[in-house]
């Protein structure tokens, strides 16, 4: 056990009168110390802020535009005849719209902008809150439920206020506390650097916490009513190692505490230096490191600990970026810069991977399961206009000569020779308006239990695949990657995924095709070895989990890998597994592995 880690776990177990500790999973590791903010809000998430006098008039005209933009959005919808939209809904948008007209409720909403000097998203909050309560309160069933309609205007509101010139900027050393946090709203947060989250929700791969892990930023989730348990101001500690929030710590735990924090800050520009040169296990094999980018400044520092280019450019990202669908020439100037930045080595460049309500227009209905729905390549298909721009777009930036295309979540060879044949009538389109395109490989996560079964016959059809080990455990075991209430039953370690991967990699080596491993079990030290006993060669990984990740490869043989995996064969369940690679770890690699880190302790696996 390292010496922070020790240091931890002594303080951990200091139990101090008037502070609060409540234990969780850690997602993201770090130690942070700050003052909590408490996000709200469902499809834009924002949070309380105290206006300057001088701010009171530009959050007022905010406030207008945003109006204005919701508005022209419903007028918009309800005037849209098409098959999609059935008179019931064109109903309910103008009803919507009638809320949206009612003055006492816009200026309710800017007298709390004025007199309680509060942004407008809060204002909103308390204004619609209040109407919402006394909707819920009328005996009548049908009145009761229009506060449904409330909610939805409030959030088009709120989104609308996201749009243009936010003015969410946290104050130095926050920490953000919420029921959930969306990729986007970590994204728009950024800017002003919180230094942890904590969440209700979420799991170890879900987007939000890949995101924190690749920022470095310490986050804890299963945090039960979490809103209920804290409110903005608050003081805390984040122990995103051992999985524990200190609320109200008192002043020897905050002194202890600082002296960590201060040891994680050094830890991790220690990580700085340039690594160079090949990485090869102890026997000599050699492992190529990638990079997983979702935001591109991050590649100089993939760079800088040794990683070969690029095994997975999540491209939804750019959605955040431009605020909505990028135009074609957005994206061709998206991908050339990050190509560029790459140089000599790939990009894998993953079409959107997207559900239904980050692409369709306002009148889809949310969908009951997303994770089954119209996503990824299924939505991509399904909205082939916007899919041509973005295929189009790849072409274009293939002058550059290292891009691939990956296509999320394909479930047979279906979706890729459909894909194929889009790919050629796009490249007879540009030939005709006399535009440069290249000819990148087209390769297929594998991440859906169909495709491992019909692998055979995917391998005729790409160049190379991509195994998405998050959402290949997500669905082989049917466990909701974000649901924390089931984070117990999603186990990267059962023998049904150590199965299904060593297939894939055994089609693979037969056609002779490469594979990246590219779900977060890559950039795990302690699964790794497990993928190159099961014959991965290509590791795609968060930033942050390179230089843990090429230590351990540098230093375990390929050998052992393969005898340890060897031994797994006749594992009957997880639990079975888990406990056969703990004990193979002590007994191989105990200067390597800590026992707190190996997988039987489910609070340790980032
Ligand atoms: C995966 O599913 O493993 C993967 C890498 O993609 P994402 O996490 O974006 O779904
Ligand atoms: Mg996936």
């Amino acid at each position: 056990m390292n010496a922070l880690n020790e240091k931890k776990q002594n303080l951990s177990s200091q139990i101090l009168k008037n502070e609060i500790r409540l234990n969780a999973r850690a997602v993201s590791r770090g130690i942070a110390v700050g003052k909590i903010v408490c996000l709200h809000g469902r499809k834009r998430q924002f949070y309380k802020i105290n206006l300057q006098a001088s701010q009171i008039q530009p959050e007022l005209r905010r406030f207008r535009i945003a109006v204005g933009l919701a508005t022209r959005q419903l007028k918009r919808i309800s005037s849209q005849k098409s098959d999609k939209i059935t008179e019931k809904k064109v109903n309910i948008f103008d009803a919507h719209l009638l809320i949206l007209g009612d003055k006492s409720l816009l200026s309710k909403i800017e007298n709390n902008i004025s007199n309680q000097k509060i942004n407008a998203e809060w204002a909103v909050k308390i204004a619609t809150d209040d109407y919402i309560a006394k909707f819920k309160s009328i005996s009548d069933e049908h009145l009761r439920e229009r506060y449904i309609d409330l909610e939805d205007v409030a959030d088009r509101i709120l989104t609308a206020l996201g749009g243009g010139n936010s003015i969410l900027r946290l104050e130095k050393n926050s920490i953000i506390a919420a029921k959930e946090v969306k990729p986007s709203t970590l994204i728009e947060l950024m800017g002003s650097q919180p230094q942890a989250i904590i969440t209700e929700n979420g799991g170890w791969t879900s987007h939000t916490f890949i995101l924190a892990r690749e920022l470095n930023l310490p986050a804890i989730t299963g945090l039960k009513r979490i809103l209920r348990r804290v409110k903005t101001g608050d003081e805390v500690i984040v122990d995103g190692f051992g999985g524990q929030i200190i609320i109200n710590p008192v002043k020897k735990t905050l002194q202890k505490y600082r002296v960590v924090e201060q040891e994680f800050q050094q830890d991790k520009s220690a990580n700085l230096e340039t690594v160079k040169g090949e990485l090869k296990t102890l026997d000599g094999k050699e492992i190529k490191i990638r990079a997983n980018i979702d935001l591109p400044k991050g590649y100089a520092q993939a760079k800088r600990f040794g990683a070969q280019g690029i095994g997975l450019y999540r491209s939804e990202f750019l959605f955040n970026q431009f605020k909505g669908f990028p135009s074609e020439q957005e994206q061709v100037g998206a991908y050339r810069k990050i190509a560029r930045m790459v140089g000599e080595e790939a990009v894998r460049i993953r079409t959107f991977d997207l559900s239904v309500e980050h692409l369709a227009d306002e009148t889809e209905e949310k969908e009951k399961n997303p994770a089954l729905g119209l996503r990824a390549i299924r939505l991509s298909l399904s909205h082939l206009k916007e899919y041509r721009v973005q295929l189009r777009a790849l072409l274009q930036a293939s002058t550059e000569n290292n891009i691939s295309i990956v296509l999320p979540m394909v479930s047979d060879v279906s979706e890729i020779l459909r894909t194929k044949k889009l790919i050629e009538r796009e490249k007879e389109n540009l030939k005709k308006r006399k535009i440069e395109y290249g000819n990148p490989h087209l390769g297929a996560m594998i991440e859906v239990p169909s495709a491992v079964l019909m692998i055979d016959e995917i391998v005729e059809a790409v160049d190379f695949l991509c195994l998405g080990t998050n959402d290949l455990v997500q669905y082989l075991l049917a466990v909701d990657r974000d649901n924390e209430a089931v984070a117990d039953w999603f186990r990267t370690l059962h023998p049904a995924v150590l199965r299904s991967i060593k297939t894939v990699l055994q089609a693979a080596t037969r056609r002779e095709i490469p594979v990246v491993v590219c779900g977060e079990m890559a950039g795990s030290p302690v699964y790794a070895p497990i993928l190159l006993g099961l014959g991965a060669t290509e590791l795609s990984m968060n930033v942050n989990s390179i230089p843990r990740v090429r230590k351990i490869v540098s230093e375990i043989a390929l050998e052992e890998a393969q005898e340890i995996v060897g031994k797994l064969d006749g594992c009957r369940s997880a639990d079975e597994v888990e406990e056969a690679v703990s004990g193979f770890y002590q007994e191989k690699w105990a200067h390597l592995f800590s026992k707190d880190i190996l997988p039987l302790n489910k609070n340790s696996k980032n």
